[in-house]
């Protein structure tokens, strides 16, 4: 069926697509005219410099995604054995694959229900002599409020990684997101507010660290001799393929956030006056929303979840997401004897209640008309 713009309005709407319409292309075919496409070409270092002064941060380490980017920032901070490191059940596994693969213990806490970010007061009671790092998760769209987790870590000389993946542009009381950990991450992935296809970036303050980073990205070759190792690294390198994708990506963040957050209001519009659906908060007190991803959340009064929502939306053409399947449920570290017994009640019922609908940078208003009213129908029929 085609609408009167001549635009086919019944094709399926993919839960993402990404927006490529800048200089992307030209960077691109820069990088295969001069023949430089591997982690040495000169967009590599660009996007180092451009991100991490976006950032307000003085280093940048590009990496090949924001999960290794996780595991390089643990492994930098010399998390292991008999470390614990308190972080949200309500996450990406990359959060506690990164502290178990390095041998430390992941310490859980629960959502907030309104905010959907780690709740803070939960951080603090989980906090023993043992704690040596907060991995702090901004979920969706909502920043953590980093001032409030700064008051509780600095004075006991606690770490801060802080995985920014869904957060860039946004910032809390003004300053940016990924400018407030010891080391901050961030996923470069088609979903995400900057895309490379594949990549991550490591932003820090610390001149060692960075160089710490630095090495563990690139299998620990020293300077001095190049195959002599002292300490064991990965090759998490970035190309100047990706790179040249970032540059261009990057140089429309102020466009994107501003796009992302024109979505979010119309969604909000035209969903207002759905009933038995929690919709994403605006805003918070350090913070405007910049719907990295729209969630929804169902009602207990609805006689169906999330799952059952999402197969209804995708017979009619409307790709949608589960939300995260919370860490203290995840088989894999059940059986490895973790979090035996443990229950958070917010992210659980938010897994089983809550899905985000089609929220892809290049979506459009017509196809968001169209989800709601599908949204409609699936809800109240
Ligand atoms: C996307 C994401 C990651 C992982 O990034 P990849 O580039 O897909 O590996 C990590 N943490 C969060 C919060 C994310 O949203």
């Amino acid at each position: 069926m085609l609408n009167n713009k001549g635009l086919n309005v019944t094709a399926f709407i993919p839960v993402n697509e990404p927006l490529l319409d800048g200089n992307e292309k030209k960077y691109l075919c820069e990088c295969i005219d001069s023949g430089w496409i591997s982690s040495e070409g000169p967009f590599v270092q660009r996007l180092e410099k451009e991100f991490a002064s976006r950032m307000g941060r003085r280093f940048g380490i590009a990496v090949a995604n924001g999960s290794v980017a996780l595991d390089a920032a643990v492994k930098a901070l010399d998390l292991g054995p008999g470390d614990e490191v308190i972080m949200p059940t309500f996450t990406i596994i990359s959060c506690a694959a990164a502290i178990v693969r390095s041998g430390a213990i992941p310490v859980l806490v629960d959502s907030e229900p309104d905010t959907w970010n780690m709740d803070l007061r939960q951080v603090e009671q989980k906090i023993t002599p043992r704690t040596r790092a907060v991995m702090a998760v901004h979920i969706f769209g909502l920043p953590v409020d980093m001032d409030a987790l700064l008051a509780i870590t600095e004075p006991r000389g606690i770490k801060v990684i802080e995985d920014a993946a869904q957060m860039h542009g946004q910032t809390v009381r003004g300053r940016p997101c990924g400018s407030f950990g010891d080391l901050s991450t961030f996923s470069f992935y088609p979903n995400k507010h900057v895309t490379t296809g594949e990549g991550g970036i490591i932003v820090a303050n610390d001149e060692a660290l960075a160089e710490r980073c630095r090495g563990l990205r690139n299998l620990c070759f020293m300077p001095q001799k190049r195959f002599v190792h002292e300490e064991l690294g990965w090759n998490f390198r970035m190309s100047n393929l990706q790179a040249a994708l970032g540059c261009a990506q990057l140089e429309r963040l102020d466009t994107f956030v501003a796009r992302k957050r024109n979505m979010g209001r119309r969604y909000d519009e035209l969903l207002a006056d759905v009933r038995d659906i929690q919709r994403p908060l605006t805003s918070t007190a350090w913070a405007e929303n910049i719907y990295w991803v729209y969630g929804l959340v169902l009602d207990d009064a609805l006689p169906f979840d999330a799952e059952e929502a999402m197969r209804r939306l995708g017979a009619k053409g409307i790709g949608c997401r589960p939300f995260f399947w919370p860490m203290h449920e995840q088989p894999v570290f059940r059986r490895m004897g973790l979090f035996a017994g443990e229950s958070y009640p917010v992210a659980e019922r938010m897994a089983r209640r809550g899905f985000y609908l089609p929220s892809g940078m290049a979506l459009t208003g017509a196809q968001m008309d169209r989800v709601a009213d599908m949204l409609k129908e699936v809800i109240a029929p």
